[in-house]
């Protein structure tokens, strides 16, 4: 593979665009007097949040060793995603690869730009299959490649994945949503050699805080200066900016409430697999179960008469249900309905 030039990847118009700077945030002042916003003097929440989102990418930088320059923060990993887009592909002409079945939000988004969205079928494991993605990508033209692992709605992870970044010469997204419940090794250590390669992070699942909406993007140096170009300037408010600060001084909960998800997945996993109305419990990497019924249909429906909502909405895998792992007392409600099946 010849070097990427990550210049020739982005459109023109992104390239020429000024960012909004705000002045205040990318200099240091000791008293400021703030006049320059039109923001009340009164209230707790009177000032706009630090676009820079500085003090936050600081801490995720000490905490996993990549420079604040390489760190974007988002409005949940979906606003990145967007924007990832918006950056790259030409409304009209260009495309891009997603895995099928994978996260929705990947092809929701390209659809909204105007880009054509390819799919790459997975085989009955839910792995990629190589020949077949080399031949999507020979004889098309592709600027992202959306990669999902552990991969939304299945579970697994995706074997071998710098295979894929190697041959793919425009932007690798991997999407690590999951990666904090698994035991595969995550893509960050690679950002330094592939300079086309995102690795987009969540505080929506393990970390326990999807009302917050905050999501990472560790990418280039280059990618996040131009993630920081594009965003709205006072993305993410300064209740979730505070909220994510400290929660990333209690790593210790965290890492408590990681062990006992794991520890229900597990249970789970046991009460699942003597189930009658069961076919099959796909492996899992994530939070979340793939389960395949003898009737889908009919466990679905039962499901929502007792008030336990799951999802069951994946075209290609019409047999079956995701459902996460809950609390031990959640777990134990879903299990009782099931019994009855
Ligand atoms: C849940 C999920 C996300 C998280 O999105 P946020 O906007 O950060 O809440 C991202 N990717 C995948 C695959 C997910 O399942």
């Amino acid at each position: 593979m010849t070097t990427i030039n990550i210049k020739n990847l982005v459109r023109k118009n992104i390239l020429e665009l000024q960012p909004y700077i705000s002045f205040r945030d990318n200099n240091a002042f000791e008293n400021p007097l703030l006049m320059d916003a039109n923001e009340s003097p009164f209230g707790e929440f009177n000032r706009y949040p630090d676009s820079t989102h500085r003090n936050l990418r600081e801490k995720i930088s000490a905490l996993k060793n990549i420079l604040p320059s390489q760190i974007a923060i988002g409005n949940g990993s979906d606003e990145l995603i967007d924007l990832i887009i918006k950056i790259f592909c030409e409304p009209k002409k260009d495309s891009v690869l997603v895995m099928n079945p994978s996260f929705a939000m990947y092809g929701f988004y390209a659809t909204i730009n105007e880009n054509k969205v390819l799919q790459l079928n997975l085989n009955e494991d839910f792995d990629i299959i190589k020949e077949e993605f080399l031949n999507i990508i020979q004889e098309n033209q592709l600027k992202i490649l959306f990669l999902c692992s552990p991969n939304n709605p299945t579970g697994n992870s995706i074997s071998d994945i710098e295979f894929y970044i190697k041959n793919f010469d425009g932007i690798v997204l991997i999407d690590e949503a999951y990666i904090e419940f698994s035991e595969q090794k995550s893509c960050l250590d690679l950002i330094g050699e592939y300079p086309n390669l995102i690795v987009l992070q969540t505080f929506s699942k393990a970390w326990g805080l999807a009302g917050a909406r905050v999501g990472i993007a560790y990418s280039s140096a280059e990618i996040t200066n131009l993630i920081y170009t594009v965003k709205s300037p006072y993305n993410v408010n300064v209740l979730s900016q505070n909220l994510v600060l400290e929660k990333l001084d209690q790593i210790e909960d965290f890492q408590n409430n990681l062990n006992e998800i794991l520890k229900e997945r597990q249970w789970l996993k046991y009460q699942l697999e003597d189930l009658e109305c069961i076919s099959k419990v796909f492996p899992t990497d994530a939070n979340f179960f793939l389960i395949e019924f003898k009737n889908a249909e009919k466990v679905y429906a039962k499901l929502i008469e007792n008030e336990i909502l799951t999802s069951k909405r994946f075209l290609q895998i019409p047999s079956c249900i995701r459902l996460n792992v809950g609390s031990r007392n959640e777990n134990e409600r879903l299990i009782n309905v099931l019994k009855n099946i």
